[in-house]
């Protein structure tokens, strides 16, 4: 029988709602202070002011045929039985500006790609041509800008080339270095610099002896961040001594966008990052009413932002993907700040607490049907191979104890359908 002194860890009672909790640590995220970073570094970044082309793209008239640039006028009514004979007064070269005009009576010979002379409006192929001695019979008309690329063709000065907004991807990339902007205006990538509490903590190459656990959370964390676009570094496992913990954590200041610790946030009196930052005020410790992911602390050190997750390998995935990684999109300007949900029937029962949204590591597949989802094991927050199995994070709601087999859930996708 139950007793009222008995704490309910299923109860929501007290907690605060994911999504109130989610709002909490967005409203206090800024997108990173656009920088002006090479190409190459710009890559995947959010273009943080539209640019617009400066001159025409093309910024000259071109040929797109070998053979010659004529006046279309006087090429009209050329036939092989009655061709025109021109001058051949110059030669276009690609890459270069070409010497002299075309005048009456005259032709330039051309190249693919080379600019167009003035006084020429039209090319004709080579194949209606028969050069020889320096001169050339036509043998058939072109029309005027037949077979020329004319200058602004692509874009016109002044129209925009990229908005403000727009992920720089390989396409974005090769326009503006078509337009000869080397260095685009874009929120970098957050530097985001992990850490890892506990005692009980070794590295992952290292042989456990009884007890000792290794790291894993940082490279969960590692692999979560280079996914998302931002920069991590491991700065390494910190023993529960709030004053090694501060020290670590204030080192790093400078290289660090952002921080994010797992560990040492519930109530026991090993928790270092409460410890350390709670009296300060810097760091807020909220519960949330969520499966995994109960306890958790929020804040900004030296106004870079702070996350401390629990300690828990499927607690700290959760958290971050329902937490971290939309503070992330949002420091690095993006739009679109949520994964992709898709609605799915589920295929066994999801049992959760009552009182607490659950997020339950599923395998969606697509059917005829439309999407399907199966849990991939229990409910614990240690057990991180079902995270390994999982593509997926079915939502149940709180007020939703059971979503039974046969119940739609959302589910939030975390990898492609490829992966
Ligand atoms: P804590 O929140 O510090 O009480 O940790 C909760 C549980 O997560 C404990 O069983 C820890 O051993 C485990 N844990 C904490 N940090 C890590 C980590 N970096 N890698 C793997 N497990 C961890
Ligand atoms: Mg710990």
């Amino acid at each position: 029988m139950a007793s009222q002194h008995v704490h309910d860890h299923d109860s929501g009672e007290g907690l605060l709602p994911v999504d109130e909790a989610r709002e909490r640590v967005l409203e206090r995220i800024k997108p990173l202070q656009p920088l002006e970073l090479p190409l190459t570094e710009a890559y995947g970044c959010v273009l943080a002011r539209g640019l617009t082309a400066e001159r025409d793209i093309p910024d000259f008239a071109s040929s797109a045929m070998d053979g010659f640039a004529v006046r279309s006028s006087e090429v009209a009514d050329a036939t092989p039985s009655s061709p025109v004979e021109l001058r051949v007064v110059g030669r276009a070269m690609i890459g270069e500006r070409p010497e002299g005009t075309v005048g009456g009576g005259e032709a330039f010979s051309i190249a693919t790609g080379a600019p167009v002379p003035a006084g020429a409006d039209t090319i004709v192929p080579i194949e209606n041509c028969e050069p020889r001695d320096g001169v050339v019979r036509i043998i058939a008309g072109s029309p005027e800008g037949k077979h020329v690329r004319p200058s602004g063709e692509d874009v016109r000065a002044g129209e925009t080339l990229v908005q403000a907004g727009r992920r720089l991807q390989a396409p974005e990339l090769g326009l503006l270095a078509t337009a000869g902007f080397s260095h685009p205006p874009v929120h970098p990538r957050p530097r985001v610099v992990i850490l890892s509490t506990g005692d009980e903590l070794i590295p992952p190459s290292k042989t456990a002896e009884y007890g000792q656990v290794h790291d894993s959370n940082a490279y969960t964390l590692f692999a979560a961040l280079r996914e998302a676009g931002a920069v991590p570094r491991i700065a390494g496992i910190v023993r529960d001594d709030v004053d090694a913990f501060k020290e670590l954590v204030l080192s790093n200041l400078t290289q660090a966008d952002a921080f994010i610790s797992s560990g040492g946030v519930s109530v026991g009196e090993r928790d270092v990052v409460k410890s350390a930052f709670f009296r300060r005020g810097e760091v807020d410790f909220f519960r949330v009413a969520m499966q995994p992911g109960m306890p958790q602390g929020f804040g900004q050190i030296e106004s870079k932002p702070y996350f401390g997750l629990p300690g828990n390998p499927v607690s700290v995935f959760v958290s971050f993907e329902v937490f971290v990684r939309p503070a992330l999109m949002k420091m690095m300007g993006r739009r679109q700040l949520f994964r992709p949900e898709v609605s799915a029937t589920v295929e066994e029962d999801i049992t959760g607490p009552a009182g607490k949204t659950q997020f339950a590591r599923v395998r969606v597949r697509r059917t005829k049907g439309g999407w399907v989802a199966t849990p991939t094991g229990g409910r614990g927050s240690n057990l991180i191979a079902t995270v390994a199995k999982a593509n997926g994070l079915a939502v149940v709601p709180s007020g939703t104890q059971t979503a039974v087999a046969g119940s739609s859930v959302k589910v939030m996708l975390f990898r492609s359908m490829e992966d």
